[in-house]
């Protein structure tokens, strides 16, 4: 406190007008050359994606560009809580979230700021981006597992199947206040009305085996268990355990039956994982390169091959044989945006049909 009082009086004293403002100039006007420096070097990525491969995808970034990318990693609605109290001061450059509604939300709260970039737009076809505030990375359906044992495959051919009073007591679920699940009954909602959507919600509520409870892969081992007969599973999460270094993991996953649901309607429903630049991004710059790198043929290759998604991009060239057995299906043919539109219709019914 003394030292800084007697710099300030030495300053007015001794060093005269413009040594006096250098020393008193916050540092990143003292020293350009440190700034940008530091400028090239740095992301700081705000991601709900879970899934540790991306550290990979990430060096692999730092590696060509030289910007360290420094994650924080929260649910969606915690980072968007986060960025919201941060306001002006926030650091995030880049936010990644896994599902399109937050991505929507993210966009109506202001939360993002435009890329402007010939790269993305080109790149990303046009249904998995908004305004150039927000841009699809990865796409995953949402599909039904079951145990071949005990239901036959024709009994659950679609979402609406899951509410049948034969499946009393067979179906497991994550919990409905899930991006997951919200997003699967805003598409309801969008195909089918609200009160449709509504009666579904309740019906699966009804036939609950347990209190939803998990992520989804426990959904799937809840079926492998025997804890139920049937469950929805993200893609992905069935793909990485059909290629589990555990071969009792492999095995039980393999005995499984799998059904892309609605193909005969609306198609399965689809989402994406994707990201934008925030708003007060201090690395604007650096952001847009990251989005691009992301977007790039070898980005979204490596996302397919180790986080068993589907690019978004197209003409990409996967190396997954466990992804690619999967097959070819009919996807739902919804504007991502859709999902965020009719996810707060989609909230209320969860609550009204009590599925926590
Ligand atoms: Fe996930």
């Amino acid at each position: 406190m003394s030292f800084t009082f007697s710099l300030g009086r030495l300053g007015r004293r001794v060093l005269g007008g413009t040594m006096l403002a250098a020393l008193l100039a916050p540092l990143w006007l003292q020293s350009p050359v440190v700034h940008a420096q530091q400028k090239e070097r740095l992301l700081n990525l705000y991601s709900s994606r879970h899934y540790s491969s991306d550290q990979e995808l990430y060096d692999t970034f730092t590696r060509q560009t030289g910007i360290k990318v420094n994650q924080i990693q929260a649910g969606d609605e915690a980072l968007l809580e986060r960025l919201k109290s941060e306001g002006k001061a926030s650091p995030a450059d880049v936010i990644l979230l896994a599902d399109a509604a937050r991505l929507w939300k993210a966009q109506n709260e202001g939360l993002l700021q435009p890329a402007l970039s010939e790269v993305l737009r080109a790149a990303i076809p046009p249904e998995f981006q908004a305004d150039q505030l927000w841009f699809g990375l990865t796409t995953r359906a949402r599909l039904i597992v079951f145990d071949p044992t005990k239901i036959k495959a024709e009994q659950i051919q679609r979402y609406e199947d899951l509410a049948s009073p034969a499946l009393k007591g067979k179906v497991c679920t994550r919990s409905g206040t899930h991006p997951y699940m919200l997003s699967l009954l805003a598409s309801i909602v969008a195909h089918q009305g609200e009160q449709k959507a509504e009666a579904w919600a309740k019906g699966v509520v009804a036939n609950l085996a347990r209190t939803p409870r998990g992520g989804d892969t426990d959904q799937i081992k809840g079926v492998i268990s025997g804890e139920c007969a049937v469950a929805l599973t993200n893609s992905y999460y069935l793909v990485r355990l059909l290629k589990s270094p555990k071969t009792e993991e492999r095995e039980s996953a393999a005995r499984l039956g799998v059904v892309w649901p609605n193909q005969s309607s609306s198609g399965t429903h689809i989402n994406i994982s994707g990201g934008g630049i925030a708003r007060h991004a201090p690395h604007p710059e650096e952001a847009r390169r990251f989005l691009e790198f992301l977007a790039s043929p070898a980005a979204q290759a490596a996302l397919a091959n180790s986080n068993n998604e589907w690019p978004v991009a197209r003409n990409v060239q996967i190396n997954n044989p466990e992804l690619t057995r999967l097959g070819q299906f009919k996807a739902e043919k919804l504007p991502v945006s859709a999902l965020g539109k009719h996810q707060p219709a989609a909230a209320r019914i969860m609550d009204r049909a009590g599925w926590r």
